[in-house]
């Protein structure tokens, strides 16, 4: 029976009619890892420059990688209230990250829920109200630490002892292994801290990468000229706004435990002890800052990675592999140091791109790749589908399905809209814009500024062209179609 469901899913044809009731064991699970902070330029399968993640390289390997998979709003809670609404920030109230999420509204955790999914969720949520629409989760307070967190569940709170990325994939495999109704279709969300900053590696990764370089970005000393003024205003540079004792490790973190501190010390001290008896300064000391935050941020990853292997080994042990829909994905991008730069907010490429890889067995083929436009705006549609929730929801988005069965949309997408509204941390100036696929256009509304970028031709965004007598046609073209997106999403811009 559930060769034949897979065997006509495969061939494009969704099953009529055969839905909808609780314990529908032929509709899909879903497991959701969602990362805080992870760029897709880190990732092997998308080339990355430190090398393989070889557990998250094997869902790509085993599924389908998108290249023009983007967030619209490049900060986190804003980011996962889009990703659980499917609607722009503006809609969903969660603009900057003061906002506090209307757990009251529709999101895709509610509409499975309701459609007899068993939902529970694992991690990172950062929305400050409870979470809704799980039958079960263990969540960290705001931030969290990456060390001996406290997760907070529907009846209270436990204290664990460990280190986080580890302790959230116990408690997701353990529900998923004794704690689910095994009767119904599961929605597993396992969101993890990591690699969000300080990118405090855990016990098992301290010493990798030790001894190797770590290829500098082609646009580690970008000098931002043509670009907007914020470019130079901003406090997210390799150079200038790494705290020592936060986010370089020149001082142990706090709340370790003796043998913590111990593995610690041992990792970071010789080279601590080099960088005290001959501190670089200058071009060199913004390259041993690049070396000592790239790596620490790979290492929180390859924690990460070790954790997928997991997952993996797990889904198969408990013969779930066939039937669960695997996507790996992150809130929004990171700079590692490209533009000379960490941290996220523009929609510049590096933090406007996601990673997003879906493993499906019997429909994605595997290996594949994906070229078209989505967003996160697009997960809660894409999810009602998979679930085949009766009437879906509505949404700002739309459902990526087709793509994963390589099929053509009807409805195709030529232009995304972003939007960054935030005016806080980090010194970044609100902003918005569209992105096509072969240009973005990103208008400062504060500075009363516009960007204009050829993507073929200049992929590191490095030459403006707004002010190019030969682009004003193109120019006028990109803000026509931004006002109307922003027209067609209900947002007024500034
Ligand atoms: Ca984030």
């Amino acid at each position: 029976m559930l060769g034949a469901s897979l065997a006509l899913i495969g061939l494009g044809v969704v099953p009529v009619g055969a839905a909808t009731g609780e314990g529908n064991a032929q509709r899909p699970n879903i497991l959701m890892i969602y990362m805080d902070d992870h760029a897709a330029q880190t990732i092997g399968a998308y080339g990355s420059a430190f090398g393989p993640t070889p557990n998250i390289d094997a869902i790509a390997a085993a599924g389908m990688r998108f290249d023009r998979a983007f967030c619209s709003n490049s900060i986190c809670g804003p980011a996962r209230a889009v990703t659980l609404t499917g609607q722009h920030s503006h809609i969903n109230g969660v603009r900057d990250n003061r906002g506090t999420f209307d757990g009251s509204q529709a999101t895709f955790p509610k509409a499975l829920a309701k459609a007899g999914y068993e939902t529970a969720l694992f991690g990172k949520w950062h929305l400050k109200s409870t979470p809704t629409g799980f039958a079960h989760f263990e969540v960290l307070r705001g931030q969290g630490p990456y060390y001996n967190p406290l997760l907070i569940n529907e009846n209270g709170q436990e204290k664990h002892r460990g280190y986080t990325t580890r302790i959230v994939t116990d408690r997701a495999l353990e529900w998923l292994q004794k704690g689910r109704n095994p009767k119904k279709p599961f929605l597993l969300m396992l969101q993890h801290k990591a690699p969000h900053r300080n990118w405090q590696p855990g016990p098992e990764e301290l010493l990798l990468f030790d001894n190797v370089a770590f290829p500098y970005p082609a646009t580690l000393f970008d000098d931002w000229a043509t670009r907007n003024r914020g470019c130079r205003d901003q406090e997210m540079s390799i150079a200038h706004h790494l705290r020592d004792n936060y986010d370089l490790k020149l001082a142990a973190p706090r709340g370790l435990d003796p043998e913590q501190l111990k593995a610690w010390n041992a990792a970071y001290e010789p080279r601590n002890k080099l960088f005290r008896a001959n501190p670089p300064t200058g071009e060199a000391r913004t390259r041993w800052n690049f070396q000592r935050y790239a790596k620490d941020y790979m290492r929180c990853i390859m924690g990460v990675d070790a954790q997928v292997g997991r997952v993996l080994a797990a889904l198969d042990a408990a013969q779930l592999s066939q039937n669960t829909i695997l996507i790996y994905t992150s809130d929004q991008g990171f700079y590692v140091g490209e533009h000379g730069w960490y941290d996220k907010r523009w929609m510049y490429e590096e933090s406007l791109k996601v990673p997003l890889l879906v493993r499906w067995p019997g429909v994605v083929t595997a290996g594949s790749s994906d070229d078209h436009l989505v967003q996160n705006l697009d997960f809660a549609a894409t999810f009602c589908e998979l679930a085949e929730v009766p009437d879906g929801m509505q949404t700002q988005g739309q459902s990526f399905v087709p793509l994963l069965r390589n099929i053509e949309p009807s409805e195709g997408r030529d232009a995304i809209y972003y939007r960054y509204f935030e005016k806080g941390e980090h010194n970044v100036p609100p902003h918005h814009g569209i992105r096509t696929r072969s240009h973005k256009l990103i208008r400062y509304p504060d500075e009363d500024f516009t960007e204009l970028f050829d993507l073929e031709s200049d992929p590191s965004e490095l030459r403006n062209l707004a002010a190019d007598e030969e682009h004003q046609a193109l120019r006028r073209d990109l803000e026509s179609k931004l006002k109307a997106l922003a027209a067609k999403f209900g947002d007024r811009l500034p």
